[in-house]
């Protein structure tokens, strides 16, 4: 077959370049013998620093790291990784010390019930990621979303995980180059050569060459060097709706030893913008996302370490120098143009709210090693379905990073006001709000299977933030019925919170063993 597509040319070795190096490889045997050679080459610049943030996970990143064929023992005592169970949220409702919490565990009996009439229907009732699931009762005493004995990825409840993101890169390339038969060449791509069909034929490189290629993909960061740079593909800003375009990064020692490491990602909102915080093994990643249009890079910095002051201390806010990262929340058109497609940073960031950018590059590098295209003829076909995937993909992250801030009261600076105007709410969204003033959303709300956010992450976020619902009331004997089976999952999961609280140990304990023992390997 004249076009078949056997040499892949990935630019880029940060998180998107080596995901997407090992996905591919993983699935696709690099064998140099092999009557089809099929080749994949990831080219690295030496002198263009990797964005060097992106520690928070998905649960989807112990599937991916399994597909690769990553030890969990060996990830976790490499990546300085810890155990994300969710995100904790501080200060987004009044900002006057409110919280609540979006766990990765779907509500108790989701399948079958929708609990939120019968919660709002309680007195006295807990928060509702409280009362539906048991694993918010394991985010106040640090605890583990598992034990030693549980195998390697296995969980009680279901996790992701909190990393160093230098060290992640540089596992994966030790494992994709020395085990998964990826090529590496550490060099500057200089130039972009066309084909006579307006194709990507070939990159120049300074040090190694020109480099060939039936496939590029971009996974240059911001720079989106082949599919921004090259193809001129339309860049498409989200600013309208999400104002975020600034982060200042830092890193925070603990101030003891055994200091516990948090089990979910804390995020305290600010008055223009929100502050994250992250707990690894060895340290905190900590930042500041803000947007430069409501609020100076002096003050932001200023509640940055007012922030560090509290969890840390004097000494480290005085000792801590804050690293800027300006970007342009939205992306690109188009993902997949010609034979190039981008991962990562280059096809576009919004914010780090809900860390999506990692599980977005895990689910480009899965669709491109499932329907890697056979030839260049029937590659059109499956870049026009990927488009169309991964632009409703977006979407859905502008819409949902959008709700957290549409249902927040907090009206104490511009940047919240500017968040409520009627002009910066997607219209999708305007009327999902709509519709869930009379229904919460559930199984019907879903667009695809493959939604990014099922419903059920609607419904913590919604009922944590205290939006108001009235359900519509069927006969009154059958809703008294659903309600006493709702009330007795509520004590069941009530009772499962407490058997959890007991059972396991704390995130440091666990990884503490980990690093000793090992968990049980697959
Ligand atoms: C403030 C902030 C916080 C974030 N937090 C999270 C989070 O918690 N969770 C999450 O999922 N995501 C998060 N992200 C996003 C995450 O960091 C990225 O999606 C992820 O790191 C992937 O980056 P990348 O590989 O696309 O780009 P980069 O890390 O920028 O890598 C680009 C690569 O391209 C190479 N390169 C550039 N130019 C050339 C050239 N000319 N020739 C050869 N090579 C070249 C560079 O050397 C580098 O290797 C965050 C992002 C920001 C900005």
């Amino acid at each position: 077959m004249q076009d078949r597509v056997s040499r892949i040319v990935i630019v880029g070795g940060g998180s998107a370049g080596w995901l997407a190096a090992g996905v591919i490889a993983a699935e696709h045997r690099i064998e140099p013998d092999a009557q089809q050679p099929f080749e994949l080459l990831l080219i690295e610049s030496p002198d263009v620093p990797t964005i060097g943030v992106g520690e928070g996970t998905w649960p989807s990143m112990r599937t991916t790291l399994q597909r690769i064929g990553l030890s969990e023992n060996d990830f976790v005592r490499e990546c300085d990784a810890s155990f994300k169970q969710g995100t904790w949220f501080r200060n987004w409702k009044t900002g006057s010390g409110d919280t609540y919490s979006h766990p990765f565990t779907v509500p108790i009996d989701y399948a079958d019930a929708d609990l939120v009439p019968h919660w709002l229907a309680l007195n006295d009732a807990p928060g509702y990621a409280d009362a539906v699931t048991p694993q918010t009762a394991l985010f106040a005493g640090c605890q583990a979303p598992k034990q030693i004995t549980t195998p390697e990825y296995a969980f009680v409840v279901n996790y992701g995980y909190h990393l160093d993101a230098g060290k992640f890169a540089e596992l994966l390339r030790r494992h994709c180059t020395e085990t998964l038969g990826v090529q590496h060449i550490k060099a500057n791509v200089s130039q972009v050569n066309a084909a006579e069909n307006g194709d990507i034929r070939s990159v120049t490189t300074d040090s190694a060459g020109e480099i060939t290629g039936d496939l590029f993909i971009d996974c240059t960061g911001t720079k989106s060097l082949l599919l921004g740079e090259h193809f001129g593909v339309p860049f498409q800003s989200c600013q309208e709706y999400l104002f975020n375009d600034t982060a200042l990064a830092a890193q925070v020692s603990y101030t003891e030893d055994n200091q516990p490491i948090q089990s979910c990602t804390h995020s305290t909102a600010q008055t223009a913008g929100w502050i994250w915080d992250i707990g690894l093994p060895t340290r905190r990643g900590t930042g500041h996302v803000f947007s430069s249009a409501h609020i100076s890079e002096d003050e932001a910095t200023a509640q940055l370490l007012a922030y560090i002051k509290e969890i840390a201390g004097d000494d480290a806010a005085a000792n801590v120098a804050p690293r800027k990262i300006e970007y342009r929340p939205g992306h690109r058109r188009e993902f997949w143009h010609r034979n190039c497609v981008a991962i990562g940073m280059s096809s576009g960031f919004i914010e780090p709210l809900e860390a999506s950018a990692l599980v977005m590059i895990e689910l480009a590098a899965g669709m491109i090693a499932d329907q890697l295209p056979a030839t260049r003829d029937v590659m059109d076909i499956v870049a026009r379905r990927y488009n169309r995937k991964f632009l409703r993909h977006w979407n859905q992250i502008i819409e949902f990073l959008k709700l957290h801030y549409v249902l927040s009261a907090r009206d104490d600076s511009p940047y919240w006001r500017d968040n409520h105007a009627a002009a910066s709410i997607p219209e999708k969204l305007s009327e999902q709000l709509k519709l869930w003033r009379y229904r919460s959303p559930w199984h019907p709300d879903a667009e695809a299977v493959d939604d990014l956010f099922p419903t059920a992450s609607y419904q913590y976020i919604l009922y944590g933030m205290g939006f108001d619902t009235e359900p519509r009331h069927t006969s009154s004997h059958r809703q008294d019925q659903r309600q006493r089976q709702a009330e007795e999952l509520f004590r069941k999961n009530a009772a499962r919170a407490r058997q959890l609280q007991q059972a396991l140990p704390s995130n440091r304990e666990l990884l503490n063993k980990v690093k000793e023992f090992g968990f049980q390997k697959l």
